[in-house]
């Protein structure tokens, strides 16, 4: 595996390397949820290149952008194992070259609520830098993980408004041993954020999963033990818990069912801040 920080030098590095190409993008302080996106990705495509760019136009101010972790070493030990043949870890001038203007690009409709309502301009900035990438790498195909659910929708929304027909796959969470969706933001909780966040979090998720395969199948009666489970921890602050159509994003009413959903499948996810550490985390129903 070859590590490239300069366009000049992925461009030499890409002529070399047979197609299809995947592209796995990532901010760093690379995990196993990270390895399973490069090794899905790795059972089709013949090159598989891995950015590593803490993309400033997705955070809200420099100090977030700053405190991000950053593990390079570990990172190309990771990537390599997993299976990457080309990791890319430009710098900031880089992908936003100074000379040159970036245009901001639409992250559209799919992007305005959850997420995009709490961090305004974050999809902007996550649709920007993925087309960059897109731009540069020109992949065939792209992996992305479900947990954070809405930016793999924005994403396909945003590739298909583009005409180089790169396809986006979704890779499923991947979870540690107390079931906390593994990420990088895990690494600022104190011990006592990280207890408080594996006991609340995935466990309203599961109850919800638990409820349902049981029967229950009305919004308000699942938000309502999964609440119960999160209040009752003083440390995590919820965000939302949000029941929405699957492919729409489209919110279900508090009185409606599982079932209504128009695609067939309910998208509940759920952001809380412990320790100031924003989390997200998601599953599907049914
Ligand atoms: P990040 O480095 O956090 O921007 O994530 C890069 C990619 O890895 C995104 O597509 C994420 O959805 C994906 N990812 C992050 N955490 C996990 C996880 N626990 N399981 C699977 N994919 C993940």
């Amino acid at each position: 595996m070859r590590t490239v920080t300069t366009r000049a030098e992925l461009e030499q590095s890409l002529a070399q390397l047979p197609r299809p190409i995947a592209l796995v993008p990532t901010m760093g302080a690379l995990h196993a949820g990270h390895a399973a996106l490069i090794d899905t990705a790795r059972r089709t495509a013949a090159t598989v290149v891995v950015s590593i760019f803490v993309n400033p136009r997705q955070f809200a101010n420099a100090a977030d952008v700053a405190r991000y972790p950053r593990t390079l070493e570990g990172d190309e030990q990771l990537a390599k194992a997993a299976g990457a043949d080309l990791l890319f870890t430009p710098t900031v001038d880089e992908i936003y070259p100074p000379s040159e203007t970036v245009a901001t690009i639409e992250p559209g409709p799919l992007a305005s609520r959850l997420e995009g309502a709490s961090r305004p301009g974050h999809f902007a900035g996550v649709a920007t830098v993925v087309s960059r990438l897109f731009d540069l790498v020109r992949p065939d195909e792209a992996y992305f993980g479900v947990k954070d659910a809405q930016q793999v929708r924005v994403v396909a929304w945003m590739a298909a408004q583009r005409s180089d027909r790169i396809t986006i796959h979704r890779v499923a969470t991947v979870r540690d041993r107390d079931d906390l969706a593994l990420s990088s933001r895990n690494q600022m909780l104190s011990a006592n954020g990280r207890v408080a966040a594996a006991k609340t979090i995935p466990v309203a998720l599961s109850l919800i999963a638990e409820a349902y395969a049981s029967g229950v199948t009305s919004v308000a009666t699942l938000r309502t033990l999964a609440e119960r489970v999160i209040t009752a921890e003083p440390s995590v602050t919820l965000d939302y818990l949000d029941f929405a159509d699957s492919a729409s994003l489209v919110p279900l009413a508090e009185d409606a069912h599982v079932g209504d959903a128009a695609s067939g499948e309910v998208l509940v996810s759920l952001a809380a801040v412990v320790d100031g550490v924003r989390l997200i985390d998601a599953i599907t129903l049914p």
